[in-house]
């Protein structure tokens, strides 16, 4: 039981820590560094339990790999297409979209997801 919980403050502190928005795959590796027996399972099903604790967040777009992210808020990304790299877009979650859709089609809109496309500065660099 205790060893569990220090596995997930460790997963906790990695994914609050960096910006990367790992994926499961990323997070293990990291923690094989600081616990070399921990299993991918372990990981996966530490990081589901802190996201539904609302500790972390999950970007899960359709059709790609599961990312974590130590910001449990709703906020804005970019995807660059040639690297795969995620990046937190600093500009205000719109929540006027919510309530527009909302009365466009009846539906209850809880929230929205968004995430811009394209090349990050160092892909668009080394282009030429
Ligand atoms: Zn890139
Ligand atoms: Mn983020």
């Amino acid at each position: 039981m205790f060893r569990e919980s220090k596995q997930r403050e460790a997963i906790l502190r990695f994914v609050k820590g960096t910006s990367s928005h790992p994926t499961a795959n990323h997070v293990h590796e990291e923690m094989r560094k600081e616990i070399p027996n921990i299993s991918l399972g372990t990981v996966y099903r530490n990081l589901k339990l802190l996201k539904r604790e609302g500790k972390i967040s999950e970007l899960d777009i359709a059709d790609s790999k599961s990312r974590f992210d130590g910001n449990p808020h709703n906020h804005y990304h970019f995807r660059c297409e040639r690297c795969g790299r995620v990046f937190d877009v600093d500009e205000p979650v719109n929540k006027e979209i919510d309530k527009r859709i909302a009365r466009k089609t009846g539906f209850k809109v809880s929230h929205h997801i968004l995430e811009f496309r394209g090349l990050c500065r160092d892909c668009q660099s080394s282009n030429e």
